[in-house]
């Protein structure tokens, strides 16, 4: 129960840079139980006497007392449980969510409060069948004529056994029957025990109260206990309480209704963020969309860039993986001297350095190939046994070039499709047969494919490999060479660009000057891997862009929804709710949108990706699960990005001034 106490409280607001004094100096007291009315001409201050005893306004000065418990000490959060558990108000416009259904409206405070949803349930069907709507529980209020709305706000103050009912003005809307059974409503709340607090400017309204305070330009004028005609006449409008309905508990004292509501606040918080999704459904769904085409437009540039990568550097690791390229000249050295040639005893010499598993020279060299009297321009390539994949290739037909051809030094050949399409009818089977590339006859034993993917070698010419000391027999018998590979030990811990540095400094020490240039594909594989990376960061960050304009979306979008409901926040505080309560209420409403969207957006580019692979089959476009799940986590994130501040700003919100709201 509770003692309403007014020591000199004053209340004043700036209009317009002039004071105005709507409380001057009030004194009074308020018993537990007592029956009063406030009356006064417009704009005597009654509201802001309301609102100030409701705890939904601060004095400017003086102090306001509940039960001895000075108001002015209690944080916001105490002063949002005073006004869901000590407070019932009821208003002119009565005040009720227009999205919700009756129940719901009377449910409000008791879901602020933490109460089990069975409970709440069970007390708001009780309160509206005791108020005679037990058939309206499912209607909303635009179903509702004002009689009956005014009965449901009744019903919502009463849900959380409030001790105080605060009525503003509450049959100032009604017609005269239903302001009738109104009053006598409240008659028979304040003889249940309940202290009813009337403000109204009709004398025939404030008769039915037994003390009358009067307010003059937010002064009290006049403070009486009125005699016991009025009295009567107010018990005539009064009918019998209601059966059964106890008193409320003596147990439930200011101290324990000001504890903390329950644990499930955040689920009411997404339940009340729910309705507005539900009641808007195309603005959300617009809204969603901007985020569903972000994350899409995120997920499939990873995943295409993902492949793309995947693609090449598969080909590439399997060509350049270990190797380094050594050849002659210089173009960072000023020109002097032409370049040395390698000799193969400085190739014999460089492979005993440690990390090198060989060195391989790289005969190559343009030669006119003819066969049959067709004729063409071919890469003679002289090769060691089993070196076909370093040059991208794949035995397809025949036998390869072996260790006994290289010994024999044998007038062999495998060719690539270029060259076997040059030389060969397309029916004719090219092996056992004799081609002449240059002036040598080889006999061709094999066919080699390129492997799936691009390749480093090769080009418009085609390729005729011949064993690598036939080429140096036969075509270049100088025996020293252009250029050559390195293979390298990858089974040695040693870091490639060490051997690459003991390389340079021994042939540089054998050559007496660097002129030529050392070339490692590690190297060039790394640039390969950092430019893909930087592109795949550059698109994302493009998708990035359009995920972010998404996210501004929402928080427009948001903006204008905290707007559009400041009321609705108003009656949400006014009932009790806390200032976290309305913060979660949006935040979760705004993470709700973006997780919706990105939901979609993941549906969107799991459909374009398997159109996408169900269209072609050069690359293989697969669905990176942690991508998706951080493209998921990021919507949510963008949602509590662009909702914290709309949600922040709702929470802010002044009660007094979002209830006055229009
Ligand atoms: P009543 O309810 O008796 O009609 P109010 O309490 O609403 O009167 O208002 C008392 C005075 O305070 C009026 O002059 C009103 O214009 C002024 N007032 C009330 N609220 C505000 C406000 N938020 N800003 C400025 N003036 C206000
Ligand atoms: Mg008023």
């Amino acid at each position: 129960m509770a003692t309403l106490e007014f020591a000199h409280v004053s209340r004043h607001f700036a209009r317009g840079g002039i004071p105005v004094k709507a409380l001057d100096d009030v004194s009074l007291r308020i018993e537990a139980g007592e029956m009063v009315a406030i009356v006064g001409a417009s704009g005597s201050g009654k509201s802001t006497l309301m609102h100030i005893l409701g705890c939904l306004d601060r004095p400017t000065r003086g102090t306001v007392r509940i039960d001895g418990i000075d108001i002015a000490t209690l944080d916001p959060e105490r002063l949002s449980a005073l006004r869901r558990n000590v407070f019932g108000f009821v208003f002119q416009r009565y005040n009720l969510l227009p999205d919700l259904d009756a129940r719901s409206n009377v449910e409000l405070p008791a879901r602020y409060a933490g109460m089990a949803s069975w409970q709440r349930r069970h007390r708001a069907d009780t309160l509206l069948e005791r108020l005679g709507l037990g058939e309206r529980a499912t209607h909303h209020p635009h179903a509702l004529s004002g009689g009956q709305q005014q009965r449901v706000s009744v019903a919502r103050a009463l849900v959380n056994d409030a001790t105080v009912i605060l009525a503003d003005e509450p049959t100032g809307a009604l017609d005269g029957r239903s302001a009738a059974e109104l009053l006598s409503l409240l008659h028979d709340i304040h003889a249940q025990g309940r202290t009813v607090i009337l403000v109204t400017h009709d004398p025939a309204v404030a008769a039915c109260a037994r003390r009358r305070i009067e307010l003059r330009d937010g002064r009290v004028v006049s403070d009486q206990i009125t005699g016991s005609a009025a009295a009567t006449r107010a018990a005539a409008l009064v009918r019998p309480p209601a059966p059964g309905r106890a008193r409320p508990k003596a147990a439930s004292s200011i101290a324990t209704r000001l504890g903390r509501g329950g644990i499930t606040r955040l689920r009411e918080a997404a339940a009340n963020a729910w309705t507005p999704l539900r009641t808007h459904p195309l603005r959300s769904l617009l809204c969603m969309i901007g985020i569903c085409v972000g994350i899409a437009a995120v997920v499939m540039v990873l995943s295409l860039s993902g492949a793309a990568r995947h693609a090449v550097e598969s080909t590439l690791r399997e060509q350049m993986a270990g190797r380094i390229l050594v050849w002659r000249g210089n173009a960072d050295k000023p020109p002097g001297r032409p370049p040395r040639r390698f000799a193969l005893k400085e190739l014999e010499a460089l492979a005993r350095l440690p990390g090198i598993t060989s060195v391989d020279p790289e005969r190559e060299r343009m030669v006119r190939a003819r066969h049959a009297g067709r004729d063409a321009t071919a890469n003679l390539h002289g090769m060691g046994p089993s070196a076909l994949p370093s040059l991208g290739l794949r035995l397809v037909q025949g036998r390869p070039i072996a260790a006994i051809d290289v010994d024999t030094q044998a007038q062999v050949a495998v060719l690539d499709p270029v060259a076997r399409d040059a030389l060969f009818k397309p029916a004719e089977n090219p092996i056992g047969a004799t081609i002449l590339a240059g002036s040598v006859p080889f006999r061709v034993i094999g066919l080699a494919m390129p492997k799936a993917g691009p390749s480093i070698d090769g080009g418009w010419n085609g390729r005729v490999l011949i064993p690598d000391t036939t080429f140096a027999s036969k075509i270049d018998s100088r025996g020293l060479l252009d250029h050559f590979s390195v293979r390298l030990d990858t089974t040695l811990s040693l870091i490639p660009s060490d051997v690459q540095r003991h390389i340079v400094e021994r042939l540089r020490l054998m050559h007496g000057r660097q002129d030529f240039t050392v070339y490692s594909l590690d190297d060039e594989f790394r640039n390969l891997a950092r430019t893909t990376s930087i592109l795949t960061m550059v698109l994302t960050g493009v998708a990035g862009v359009s995920l972010f304009v998404g996210g501004v979306g929402v928080m427009n979008i948001m903006l204008v929804s905290v707007a559009e409901r400041t009321r609705e926040i108003g009656i949400r505080k006014a009932v009790g709710a806390r200032d976290a309560d309305i913060r979660d209420q949006f935040l979760i409403e705004a993470i709700a949108l973006c997780a919706g969207g990105g939901a979609a957006g993941l549906a969107l580019s799991w459909l374009c990706l398997h159109l996408a692979n169900a269209l072609q089959s050069t690359v293989h476009l697969a669905i990176d699960v942690p991508a998706l799940l951080g493209a998921l986590a990021a919507s949510c994130l963008v949602g509590l990005c662009s909702g914290t501040f709309p949600a922040r700003h709702a929470a802010s919100l002044d009660p007094v001034q979002a209830l006055s709201r229009e």
